[in-house]
């Protein structure tokens, strides 16, 4: 498999489980270049979890968009790849099992899971992502989101 940090195929797999929605294997790789650590699903079932997006269009679930939605969000902030990494499995797993029966989850509720993570590791990037990504109606509603951050 691919690194994702230095692109080498030439990695080991440094554990395997399945994942709690039961659709999927996770197996964290270590690239045997450059050390770097990440994951890596396979489906067991055939049908993709399709997100339902806000247009009403379909696309086929990418973590790999969330990564770098996140990653933006994060950028400066003193939070591990670590952190990140075991965020977006996290993710994944949730947004299988909330699609579990249908295949299908909308995009709103992966917003929502984002944000749940953000919202307990670091507030700057929950709000950095909260107002990307949520189509705030007025400043208000923005202020009020923040405000919450301080209790
Ligand atoms: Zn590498």
């Amino acid at each position: 498999m691919r690194c994702p940090h230095c692109g080498k195929d030439n990695d080991k797999v440094i554990e395997s489980r399945q994942a709690s929605s039961g659709t999927s294997i996770r197996r964290r790789r270590e690239c045997n270049e450059c050390s770097y650590r990440f994951t890596s699903y396979e489906r067991i079932e055939e049908r993709p979890l399709m997100v339902i997006k806000r247009s009403g269009n379909r696309e086929t679930f990418d973590i790999s968009k969330i990564s770098r939605g996140l990653e933006r969000s994060l950028e400066k902030r003193p939070v591990s790849a670590k952190t990140v990494t075991e965020m977006l499995a996290d993710i994944e797993d949730q947004a299988h099992m909330i699609g579990k029966s249908s295949h299908e989850i909308s995009a709103e509720e992966i917003g929502k899971l984002v944000l749940e993570k953000l919202y307990r590791i670091d507030s700057v990037a929950y709000v950095r992502f909260a107002s990307v990504y949520r189509s705030y109606a007025d400043v208000q509603e923005f202020i009020d989101e923040i405000k919450k951050l301080n209790h």
